[in-house]
């Protein structure tokens, strides 16, 4: 019985020795949600050799919530789009971790003036009838050029009767474009294609975090939340710039900036797009075949500017303020440049301010287009001194008594080398492929002896959902299924 005891431990033993010797090593380069996504799945499935190194000092990548006015800010994604049947949103739904967002854009002249929101209301509905009905655009024609003629043959219609309505209507087209520059992401929306393989969640109700920060969903993906005591101990390196991926051999090596390295059996590469376009060319040895480094240059990133705002004395207090949209005349922006000087131009390039959620002295003003790499050169003051400027110009009659924000928060994702942009598009030339380009990124590369060495995960390899997290997280349970897959522990 004893002898028996022994065998039966030994064989034990041997086995939790063959399975930690079988176990592959994986590095997962970036902490974002894709990266978390990854570690979290194989993590769970057993594999647990996995390390994260992360450029940056904190986690999250593009998630980047923090502490400001009453509560937490996000400087990066700021809504959950999600909505299917993953693990992660049923937490965040059985928790109630979320609500949906309701938007309502009020607008005001140049002039001063508040504008009926009656007539916001009903070119914003001509807006959002054109964008339900992108898949009907055609092949090789610009967002810009898609909703130009969509929009102005829809009011030229609706408006035939009413001449300054329909004056007013195509210059509200100018509110439109700023819109849709800080949907894609674009400096210009002449850089997207009208047509595109992006597919809307199930249930898409922009949800936001009750001023918790979209944080909490990586505390989801590591279970720290809502229990912290089944948080999963995942290796998370920060600080770790990688230098330079030598992916063809039986192992990876991974060198960093630091001169530290690192072996495994595996890596998935999830730095984004633009960290791709700027260094694709030495970040990987070999280098990438044709087909992905042409992907990567068709793909488009630009980015967005999100600015924050603290006002200690909240000046709308007892207005019902749900958004300052600023709508110009042309005549108002050529005088205005005039008074303050062309330097002052990216603030043409400012559509609204919001009130923050939860958040009572924040207001948060988000802006696209051209300016946005001036902008983050801009010093503090000089942000708030333009944007003084525009909110005494268009809200000066209504609230008489505005005041300065005492605090700014911002952060540069476009300069940033660790993002180098906010979040990927398609582009009239990224579509001129048989296999979407998002599909050739994301598919892996194999070393001598055919074994799959690198891996690539993030929002730019999503084919149908990029641009966004819940698009990250499917592409880190993507790449971690296939390497459980060859595995074989689910
Ligand atoms: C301003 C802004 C607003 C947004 N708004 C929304 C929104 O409301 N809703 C939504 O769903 N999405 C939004 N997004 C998009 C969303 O944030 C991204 O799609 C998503 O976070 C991408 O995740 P990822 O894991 O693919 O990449 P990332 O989050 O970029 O993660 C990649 C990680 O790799 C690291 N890295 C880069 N280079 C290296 C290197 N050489 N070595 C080691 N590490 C490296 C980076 O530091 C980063 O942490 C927004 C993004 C921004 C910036």
């Amino acid at each position: 019985m004893f002898t028996m005891k022994i065998v039966l431990l030994t064989l034990l033993q041997l086995f939790v020795f063959t399975r930690c010797e079988n176990e592959p090593k994986i590095i997962i380069i970036g902490a974002g949600p894709a990266g978390i996504a990854a570690a979290s799945k194989l993590y769970q499935n057993n594999i647990t050799n996995v390390k994260i190194l992360e450029a940056e000092n904190r986690i999250g990548g593009r998630i980047h919530s923090v502490k400001f006015g009453d509560a937490i800010v996000d400087l990066g994604a700021e809504w959950y789009s999600g909505g299917d049947d993953t693990d992660v949103y049923e937490t965040i739904k059985e928790s109630n971790l979320t609500e949906p967002t309701c938007f309502t854009q009020i607008f005001y002249h140049s002039s001063g003036k508040r504008i009926d929101h009656g007539i916001i209301t009903e070119l914003l509905n001509i807006f959002e009838e054109i964008q339900q009905v992108a898949v009907e655009a055609k092949e090789g024609v610009t967002v810009e050029d898609h909703i130009k003629e969509k929009y102005s043959a829809k009011i030229r219609e609706r408006y035939k009767d009413n001449s300054e309505m329909l004056e007013f209507a195509s210059d509200f087209l100018e509110v439109i474009r700023k819109e849709v520059t800080i949907l894609h992401g674009a400096f210009s929306w002449g850089d997207v294609s009208a047509k595109s393989d992006h597919e809307e969640p199930a249930e898409n109700n922009w949800l936001n975090w009750k001023g918790r920060g979209f944080k909490t969903i990586l505390d989801v993906l590591m279970q720290n939340c809502p229990d912290p005591s089944k948080e999963l101990p995942l290796e998370i390196i920060l600080n770790k710039e990688v230098k330079i991926i030598t992916w063809d051999d039986d192992e990876v090596t991974v060198e960093c900036f630091d001169g530290s390295s690192y072996k495994a059996d595996h890596v998935i590469v999830t730095v984004s797009l633009g960290v791709l376009k700027n260094r694709y060319q030495t970040l990987f040895n070999p280098e990438l075949p044709e087909n992905k480094k042409n992907a990567i240059e068709e793909l488009g990133i630009a980015a967005v500017a999100k600015i924050f705002f603290y006002f200690p004395t909240r000046w709308w207090l007892q207005a019902d303020l749900k958004s300052i949209g600023l709508f110009w005349t042309e005549l108002d922006q050529v005088e205005f440049l005039q008074q303050f000087g062309t330097d002052k131009h990216w603030l043409l390039d400012l559509p609204i301010f919001y009130p923050v959620t939860n958040n009572p002295s924040v207001l948060e003003a988000f802006l696209g287009g051209k300016s946005v790499p001036q902008i983050e050169l801009l010093s503090d003051d000089e942000i708030i001194d333009g944007i003084m400027l525009v909110l005494n110009k268009f809200v000066g009659n209504e609230f008489k008594n505005i005041t300065k924000p005492t605090e700014i928060l911002r952060y540069n994702w476009y300069s940033n080398p660790h993002f180098r942009g906010t979040y990927s598009y398609q582009t009239i030339q990224s579509r001129r492929r048989k296999v979407s380009a998002e599909t050739a990124l994301s598919e892996p590369l194999t070393g001598k002896n055919r074994k799959m060495t690198l891996l690539f995960a993030g929002e730019a390899t999503n084919p149908t959902h990029y641009g966004s997290v819940y698009g990250a997280l499917e592409t880190g349970y993507r790449e971690a299924q296939r390497l459980l897959d060859i595995y074989k522990t689910v």
